[in-house]
């Protein structure tokens, strides 16, 4: 079977908004090359078995990443799997955030809520000099994150410890990054995502504010003077944000994905306001 006809049964198997996608990164997947080069091959010769059993997990609804066990993320490929949050373009707004609103570059950064380092290794990526602390409440998705420390060439740099948000953390940083579960409770997701990644790195409570509730009052705490937080939140969570961010002695900001949707807030520690 040649590659072009291979890829179009597969992606009429799959189905959904990225079935040709997700057909040609498997069949890359398979033959061990780029996409780009399997593109220019259309009429290379397959034996279509092994293929189609990666379709067939695809088309039962796991990630295309858990079957490739790899995903890109900024610059970065970084391994991923069931222990950890598929890294999602979504998130590259909290880098693009970061890299607008740092004045000057950040020497300690820190990733609250880790999980494949994603965040993390994509900041220490864009500053060479500095280093970092990823925290995770998973000894799991450490692991994952520890593995693509190495893999990156960025481990020196780059320290994982098991924690619960800041608690017990005296350390400051200049550049602090989180993208915690924000997932209401009972709010309809994709099935592929409810069923194959971890629950507890999606759902915060009935709102989906039950971990902001927890990061928010921590962070002037852990933000150095000039200090920038830069977290990820669902498109519909920007007000409540804001408020809990006033409550808190935080200045914030709202900014949004490449699809124009809510995605990150932008936080400083206020200035003190002179008495009226
Ligand atoms: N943005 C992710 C999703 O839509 C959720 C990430 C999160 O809860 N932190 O599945």
């Amino acid at each position: 079977m040649r590659t072009a006809a291979a890829i179009t049964a597969a992606a009429a198997r799959i189905g959904g908004d990225t079935a040709r996608l997700d057909a040609e990164v498997l069949l890359a997947h398979q033959l061990g090359c780029s996409r780009g080069e399997l593109l220019l091959n259309p009429d290379r010769m397959i034996e279509p078995q092994a293929f189609e059993a990666l379709v067939a997990r695809r088309a039962a609804g796991e990630p295309v990443a858990h079957i490739t066990g790899i995903r890109e993320f900024w610059s970065l490929t970084l391994k991923v799997n069931a222990d950890v949050l598929v890294p999602r373009p979504d998130s590259e707004t909290l880098i693009d955030v970061a890299l607008k609103l740092c004045t000057r570059p950040p020497a300690r950064i820190l990733d609250l809520g880790t999980g494949s380092g994603a965040l993390l290794l994509a900041a220490l990526a864009e500053w060479p000099s500095a280093s970092g602390l990823g925290i995770d409440a998973s000894p799991a998705a450490l692991k994952v994150a520890h593995a693509n420390a190495l893999a990156t060439g960025m481990a020196d740099r780059a320290a994982l410890q098991l924690g619960d948000w800041g608690d017990g953390m005296v350390e400051r940083f200049d550049l602090i990054l989180s993208n915690p579960p924000y997932i209401a409770e009972y709010e309809v997701i994709s099935p592929d995502v409810r069923d194959h990644e971890p629950a507890s790195a999606l759902f915060a409570g009935v709102d989906g504010l039950d971990d902001y509730r927890r990061i928010l009052p921590q962070l002037a705490g852990l933000l150095s003077p000039g200090g920038l937080a830069c977290v990820e939140i669902g498109s519909t969570q920007g007000p409540a944000l804001l408020a809990m961010a006033a409550e808190h002695g935080l200045a914030a900001s709202i900014h949004p994905d490449l699809g124009g949707r809510d995605r990150c807030v932008a936080l400083r520690v206020a200035p003190i306001q002179p008495p009226a």
